[in-house]
């Protein structure tokens, strides 16, 4: 007889080795201590389940059951944290092919592996035709045998789960971001106290890849990347999967220096993308406590690459950090106040006047307005750190009506206050563009208040028009039936075309504040606005320079051909009274 079959005393005494009573998991405490895969065994001798468990209990944590009904009963229960049953065939109280039938018929359990142990060398055909992967013969094998079947039955399990119930991403072969972020799920859980990293690697301007050259080309690229991030995660002991278009996630044990991560991929990757003008951004979340869930950390990677500006000469990677997490509390409790701080009046608006300088003297023409957050707390707060926060949160619309009806009911009180008014411009954010009511909310708005709709200028931004032409060229038209003037915010920070530009119904562009910043007579700069105004001439529309702060950068403007001019030069932006001030002095010095 097999050694191994005598049992030894010290494994007779051994606590982790009781198999009868109290043979259910708890699972609670299951996910607090180090995550071992479970193995089920199923025995009705006593003596079998303590040499089976033994063997096995070094690596795996062993549950036991002493006959088939209880063997199913814990298997329905436990199913979740089962990766391989040993089943002996025969047991007093029913064979175990009553446990193969009943897990091959329940949809949950047929895919928890199962190895049947049997004398019998005739069974083993039958067993394998019933759903078992495997069998071990009496007496048994060596502990070693028995221990790499168990290991690779469970593996073997694994792979297949992987396929049957993953897509793979069809262009590159990696995993889909929804079996990835399953996988990372089962990693987390199986190794709770490996530490990791949410890797991100997006690209900028990698849309004008397949623009430039093609959607052919854009696509062997993504897959050469791919590639490269699927080898780099597996140096790193991880995985990696195409998120979204041109953005990949990596899942890998954490690592101590990123500087092999970053030498690896930008190397290889900058060599393909650098004649192309695209640039690798890589973001990482080290988690090293697990305190956040996984799409947390994504995210977090993700808010890291994004810290990385465009700019050629930025470094390829963030590591997200602790003014990062600062900034995102900011954010989350800005994002909570917002309801409050929209019932008590926080939001304001300031008025910044434009200035028309085609004649001699510069003559108050318009003003944006702008908004502005008193916060209890944190006193002023810049429109730039509040404004794209509730833009990507779905909470713009809001404030941008409640921006537009105080901008309209201001107008109506210097109307009635001057007998005159200047017309004023709003901003119209992307998402407002997709509103169906948008015509019908403005055109409510002007009617309460009694103004037309040529007195409310609409600023949309040049990467609205961008994003999508169709749509917005139908909102604009829509706009301009109904009288409203749209002006084209940020002109110069897109990429609209020539050739889209001409087919684009508006009434104004307005220059981004990049484009003054440096100019100088004949500089680079200067010839790029020159070339901007003459597009604008072609257009048959006026433009507007936002930004202008000295009387040099004026004088260009103005010997240049440029119509109108905002920017501190003038007049920063000022509260409603003080702005009427203004109306009523331009009114005075046109009589
Ligand atoms: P924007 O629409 O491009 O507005 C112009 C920004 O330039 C304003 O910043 C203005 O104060 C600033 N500015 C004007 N002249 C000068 C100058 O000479 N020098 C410098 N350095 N800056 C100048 P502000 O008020 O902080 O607004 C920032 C951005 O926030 C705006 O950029 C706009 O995109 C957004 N925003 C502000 N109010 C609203 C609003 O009511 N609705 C929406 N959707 N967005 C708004
Ligand atoms: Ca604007
Ligand atoms: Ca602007």
């Amino acid at each position: 007889m097999d050694r191994l079959l005598e049992p030894q005393n010290d494994l007779i005494k051994d606590d982790a080795m009781t198999f009868d009573g109290n043979t259910r998991l708890d699972i609670g405490a299951k996910y607090e201590k180090d995550f071992r895969r479970t193995v089920l065994i199923v025995d009705d001798e006593p003596v079998n389940l303590r040499i089976l468990g033994n063997i096995l209990k070094e690596e795996y944590d062993i549950v036991f059951a002493q006959g088939g009904a209880e063997a199913l009963t814990i298997i329905k229960e436990q199913k979740d944290f089962l990766s391989l049953v040993l089943l002996d065939l025969y047991m007093h109280d029913g064979n175990g092919y009553f446990v193969l039938d009943g897990m091959r018929d329940d949809d949950s359990l047929k895919n928890i592996p199962v190895i049947v142990i049997t004398a019998a060398k005739t069974e083993e055909v039958e067993s394998l035709r019933r759903g078992a992967v495997d069998f071990l013969g009496k007496p048994y094998d060596s502990p070693e045998v028995i221990k790499a079947r168990v290991k690779r039955a469970i593996e073997l399990s694994i792979d297949r789960n992987i396929i049957v119930e993953t897509g793979v991403d069809s262009l590159t072969g990696l995993m889909t971001k929804e079996f990835f972020f399953q996988y990372a799920r089962e990693y987390d859980k199986f190794h709770p106290d490996q530490q990791v990293d949410a890797v991100v690697l997006n690209f900028c301007k990698f849309h004008l890849v397949n623009e430039l050259y093609g959607r052919t080309m854009g696509d062997n690229l993504i897959r050469v990347i791919a590639m490269t991030a699927r080898e780099v995660a597996r140096s790193c002991g991880g995985v990696a999967c195409r998120y979204n278009a041109d953005c990949f996630y990596m899942y890998i044990e954490h690592q101590e220096d990123y500087s092999l991560l970053k030498d690896m991929l930008v190397q290889r990757i900058s060599d393909i993308l650098s004649p192309l003008d695209a640039r690798i951004r890589i973001g990482v979340y080290p988690d090293l406590y697990r305190s956040a869930n996984l799409e947390q950390r994504f995210d977090r990677a993700t808010a890291a690459s994004n810290t990385i500006s465009k700019n050629i000469h930025s470094p390829h990677i963030a590591v997200y950090d602790n003014q990062m997490h600062e900034k995102e509390l900011y954010e989350a409790r800005l994002l909570g106040d917002m309801d409050k701080a929209l019932e008590e009046h926080q939001f304001m608006v300031v008025f910044q006047p434009k200035y028309d300088i085609t004649t001699d003297t510069p003559r108050l023409c318009s003003a944006e307005v702008l908004i502005r957050w008193k916060h209890p707390e944190f006193g002023f707060v810049r429109p730039d750190s509040f404004m794209p926060l509730f833009e990507e949160n779905g909470r713009i619309k809001e404030l941008d009506r409640y921006v537009w009806r105080e901008a309209a009911k201001q107008l109506k009180r210097w109307k009635d206050l001057y007998g005159t008014a200047v017309p004023i411009s709003v901003n119209v954010s992307r998402v407002d563009i997709y509103d169906p009511d948008l015509v019908d909310y403005l055109k409510q708005i002007i009617a309460e208040n009694n103004i037309s709709a040529s007195e409310l200028h609409l600023e949309i931004t040049e990467t609205a028009y961008t994003d999508s032409v169709t749509q917005i060229k139908g909102v604009v038209e829509g706009l301009r039936n109904e009288g409203f003037m749209v002006e084209m915010d940020d002109f110069g920070k897109g990429y609209s075309s020539l050739n889209m530009l001409t087919s684009l119904p508006i009434d104004a562009l307005k220059l981004d504040m990049a484009f003054i910043t440096d100019i100088a007579e004949n500089n680079k700069e200067m010839s790029m606005v020159e070339f901007v105004l003459e597009i604008a001439r072609f257009l048959g529309v006026p433009v507007i320079a936002e930004g202008v702060e000295s009387a040099s950068q004026y004088l260009l403007l103005k010997k240049a051909g440029c119509d109108i001019i905002q920017g501190y030069y003038f007049s920063k932006p000022v509260s409603a009274t003080e702005f009427g001030h203004l109306i009523e002095k331009s009114r005075m010095a046109a009589r």
